[in-house]
């Protein structure tokens, strides 16, 4: 069996390389080691448009069927449409196939409790356990599970949106809309979400296709030319891309300016803060410090939390919390469901566009004070990252706050954040400021003493 070293599951579940870094008897045993864990009930299964996928599909579901689970197969979805329809259709839990927005060399299994949320931590630990102990259950030939098709999942996303939104006002706007899901799984349903919600459509690297030849999984401000392109040419209201398994959203006003999920989350916040006074927003702490500007207006708290969606999603839950986002994209609505959804993302944008009547580019140069990040990383050695920290920690001459790595504020504006990756020998740096000259300076002088130290 070729299978992962160490710890399987990383930030956002489990990933790795078919036939480089791991194999279908890996998939098979981590699939045992997941029904195992599940115990009972059915479980939903899913997957993203990547090359490996099918291959990848046929062993899980074996995996989960040998371990006595029965299953239902939902095939290609976004991940947070598994995620909805795991608890709207009242599954046990759910398994999606995917690796989000990694090359598409990449595969990978995310695990989703009841309630359609990656299930915590320690949980994590013990299906690791299960596999490493090798006791998994293995049901003989008259108990293992039985398998179906559930084809319902995308239409159960969809009008679980809808019923979120002012769907009648939405589409009284008549939006023309550019979306780019990447060649990702996002093709299968938001498209046809903005067609419901009256949006004139034109659509981008809307074809899936797993090797993602259009500008790859990932939306980043860089990769997004085509999408800028096509708003500027359209004279469209808004643009719109996903990453390859379409939980992530990044947004593009009518002129064509990219924003980071920290500052479309924070629009949205703004609008539900003023709806809901006294509620709680969840945000890693690699996010702007606008969301304390907006929750200062509107009366409401934020709470900081380590970076990954799961963190978030488990914080949301825990404190009652009225929504969450990442800066990388990430739009968490627990009344729809407590997980990152681009779709859901999207359809909050439309209607914070569509109720405040004003283009995107006003919105988002009214709502809040104006800040600039810079984001950058820095290959190191892996095995000094301790000592890196430290020897950084005792350079920050200001307050530190230790949530995920270091946040180091040089005043009351201005921040950097230093942080090991937990996948890659890099440590990122992030800095936020008033100014550009002092955001870019600032992460000059972290990146020097990173490699000095
Ligand atoms: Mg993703």
């Amino acid at each position: 069996m070729l299978a992962p070293q160490g710890r399987l599951f990383g930030t956002n579940g489990v990933r790795f390389i078919p036939g480089v870094t791991g194999d279908m008897s890996f998939a098979l045993k981590l699939a045992e080691s997941i029904g195992t864990y599940l115990a009972e009930g059915e479980i939903l299964v899913g997957r993203d448009g990547r090359l490996t996928g099918q291959m990848m599909l046929s062993s899980v579901t074996a995996g989960l069927m040998s371990s006595g689970r029965n299953i239902a197969e939902a095939d290609m979805v976004p991940t947070p449409a598994l995620q909805f329809s795991t608890k709207a259709l009242g599954y046990r839990g759910s398994v999606m196939i995917t690796a989000s927005h990694n090359p598409s060399q990449y595969n990978g299994v995310k695990v989703m409790g009841p309630e359609g949320v990656e299930v915590s931590r320690l949980d994590e630990q013990k299906i690791e356990k299960i596999f490493h102990d090798g006791s998994t259950n293995k049901a003989n030939w008259k108990d293992v599970g039985t398998a179906r098709p559930e084809p319902s999942v995308i239409r159960t996303y969809l009008n679980g949106i809808m019923s979120r939104v002012n769907v009648r006002l939405i589409q009284e706007r008549k939006l023309k809309v550019v979306v780019d899901p990447g060649n990702g799984a996002q093709s299968l349903a938001a498209p046809y979400l903005l067609e419901a919600l009256g949006c004139k459509v034109i659509t981008v690297n809307s074809i899936i296709d797993g090797s993602f030849p259009g500008r790859g999984p990932e939306p980043t401000p860089e990769n997004l030319r085509d999408l800028v392109v096509a708003v500027r040419a359209s004279n469209a209201d808004l643009g719109v891309a996903y990453d390859g398994d379409g939980d992530r959203s990044i947004f593009c006003d009518e002129g064509g300016n990219l924003y980071w999920g920290d500052q479309s989350g924070s629009l949205i916040a703004d609008y539900l803060l003023e709806r809901n006074p006294n509620s709680t927003v969840v945000t890693p702490v690699s996010s702007s410090q606008i969301i304390e500007a907006v929750a200062k207006k509107r009366g409401a708290k934020v709470i900081w939390t380590r970076v990954g969606s799961v963190d978030v999603s488990r914080t949301i839950m825990e404190r009652k919390a009225l929504m969450g986002f990442e800066e990388n994209g990430g739009g968490f609505f627990p009344l729809h469901v407590p997980t990152r959804d681009g779709g859901m993302t999207t359809a909050m944008m439309l209607e914070v566009i569509a109720t405040r009547g004003s283009p995107l580019s006003r919105l988002m140069a009214a709502a809040f004070p104006r800040f600039f990040q810079t984001k950058t990383k820095v290959p190191i050695d892996p095995s000094r990252v301790k000592e890196i920290m430290k020897a950084i920690e005792r350079q920050g001459d200001g307050k530190v706050e230790k949530v995920d790595g270091l946040k180091i504020w040089l005043d009351e504006k201005t921040w950097a954040l230093i942080r090991p990756s937990g996948t890659e020998p890099i440590v990122r740096v992030f800095v936020e400021s008033e100014t550009k000259e002092k955001a870019d300076s600032t992460s000059k002088k972290f990146v020097k003493a990173i490699k000095a130290a």
